[in-house]
């Protein structure tokens, strides 16, 4: 296909050896319809689509065909799901290639429900409109929220029905990313066993991740605490807004830091530090409160990959480490005060500050209060004065809350200035998201497009969203899907 697009392909990914990845087309399919196309994003990556006709971009973003320049692989990687490991790869996507911009920033573009490839194991290549259109909003959002994630550059659908429980239509969301390499790819390649395979991945990423470790005396160690530093600065901020990944599994890792694959996902409202969402998340291993405890899991595994390139001797290694693992702790507790600090606009430490914290989100624990509103309430929107923040303990709270904000020259406009960057207005609330998602799947995208837009700026007080901004009052219990 002609590039009337500004396609800038690279891909230095399909250059690796054929250990990392399988070359693989995606599977045409039956009646390509762009249903969604995210300009903004189009214009960060410099990308051009007023100069291609609707029927050739809808092909296009079914991989149906394929532009220039592009190489189309699927990625092997192996995970720990759920705790157990298993050989995984791209079972339902396709990397085509990776996109230079102008300025020289390289992004995966990836097309998710492509097809089958030599990694779909039982699944048959192909995703759901509903989710393909839940990760499109989602993953929006998170970015919007300052948060590193994945970006979504378009649905389109298949024209083709999926068995799942019932048929549903199916969709393939291109997705966008400063890589897919995941923790989980460094588990795929150590469970080979061979040392130069390894050495060959960790010099990929250090080039195209970390070049600042390119000269390190220990690349290997010196990529374990950037990730764990990453990690956690990920994680902090999950927690700031009350993000629930739903499925922490290594797979789901990025080495760059960013948040991906948005399944089971969704934003808690009545602070409750054990909520989980996934109907398939019986034990609740990956609660909102257990998000940073398993992160670190996650990066246990991942320098357990590490091991033989961190040093010949093996109990070294190990040790080397293991002190950086055990260093997680301390610097998540550092960062997870500040982030909290941030969000109740107090400047500088005080060694109080953390009760001054736990005791809020006790009460708010306690009074099934949603989290987002209480912060909206404390930096005096208008809008928030529910009844339930005349509560005595609250009222009490709040006074120690104004006398600690007395220190270190704090005034209210420092105050609200700071509470404002950390503390988002809207959030994509479960009832909102679920319904833009029923009226698109009925082929009616005003909700949709209306909740996008509103999502765009989660920090402004916007007009006329007061529906956007309140949890939902059904006593149903919220639940979301995989939609593998
Ligand atoms: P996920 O839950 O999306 O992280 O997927 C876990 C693994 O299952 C990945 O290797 C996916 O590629 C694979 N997978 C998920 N859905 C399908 C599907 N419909 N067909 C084939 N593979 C799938
Ligand atoms: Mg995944």
């Amino acid at each position: 296909m002609k590039n009337t697009i500004n396609w800038n392909f690279d891909n230095s990914y399909s250059r690796l050896s054929n250990v990392f990845k399988e070359h693989i087309e995606p599977v045409a399919v039956k009646n390509p319809e762009l249903v969604l196309v995210n300009q903004d994003l189009a214009k960060e990556l410099n990308l051009d689509f007023t100069k291609i006709n609707k029927s050739d971009l809808s092909a296009l973003f079914c991989g149906n065909i394929l532009p220039e320049g592009s190489n189309a692989i699927a990625q092997a990687y192996a995970g720990h799901q759920f705790g157990h490991f298993t050989m995984l790869g791209d079972g339902r996507a396709v990397l085509i290639g990776e996109h230079l911009t102008n300025s020289n920033k390289r992004y995966d573009i990836q097309f998710k429900g492509s097809g089958k490839t030599a990694f779909s194991r039982n699944g048959d290549g192909r995703a759901a409109l509903g989710p393909m259109l839940r990760e499109y909003i989602i993953s929006e959002a998170m970015h919007n929220l300052d948060i590193p994630s994945t970006r979504s550059l378009a649905v389109a659908k298949t024209g083709e029905k999926i068995m799942r429980e019932n048929p549903l239509q199916g969709a393939i969301l291109t997705r966008v990313a400063s890589s897919h390499i995941r923790v989980g790819t460094f588990q795929y390649v150590a469970a080979r066993d061979k040392k130069n395979e390894l050495e060959t991945l960790l010099d990929y990423v250090v080039k195209r991740h970390y070049p600042s470790l390119d000269n390190s005396k220990n690349k290997a160690l010196d990529l374990l605490e950037t990730l764990i530093d990453k990690q956690i600065d990920l994680v902090v901020n999950w927690m700031r807004v009350g993000f629930i990944h739903g499925v922490m599994n290594t797979d789901n890792m990025t080495i760059s830091g960013e948040t991906i694959d948005y399944g089971p996902c969704a934003f808690m409202d009545r602070y409750d530090p054990k909520t989980v969402f996934s109907s398939i998340d019986k034990m609740g291993r990956y609660a909102y409160c257990n998000q940073p405890a398993i992160t670190k899991w996650n990066l246990s595994r991942f320098a357990e990959c590490l091991i033989r390139l961190i040093d010949k001797n093996e109990k070294e290694a190990i040790k080397s480490a293991t002190k950086l693992i055990d260093t997680f702790g301390e610097k998540y507790e550092e960062k997870w005060l500040n982030m909290m600090r941030k969000k109740l606009g107090l400047l500088g430490t005080d060694n109080k500050d953390k009760f001054l914290i736990v005791d809020l989100l006790t009460w708010m624990h306690q009074n099934k209060v949603d989290y987002t509103n209480t912060f909206c309430h404390l930096m005096n929107l208008k809008e928030y004065d529910d009844k339930i923040y005349n509560d005595n303990n609250f009222r009490n709270w709040k006074k120690n809350w104004q006398e600690r904000l007395k220190l270190n020259d704090n005034n209210p406009k420092k105050y609200i200035k700071l509470m404002r960057s950390a503390n988002p207005i809207v959030i994509p609330r479960n009832h909102k998201v679920e319904e833009s998602l029923e009226n698109a799947y009925d082929n009616n995208f005003e909700s949709f497009n209306k909740l996008l837009e509103i999502l765009k700026k989660p920090y402004t007080q916007q007009d006329n969203i007061s529906e956007y901004l309140k949890m939902d009052s059904s006593s149903k219990e919220y639940k979301t899907f995989c939609g593998t």
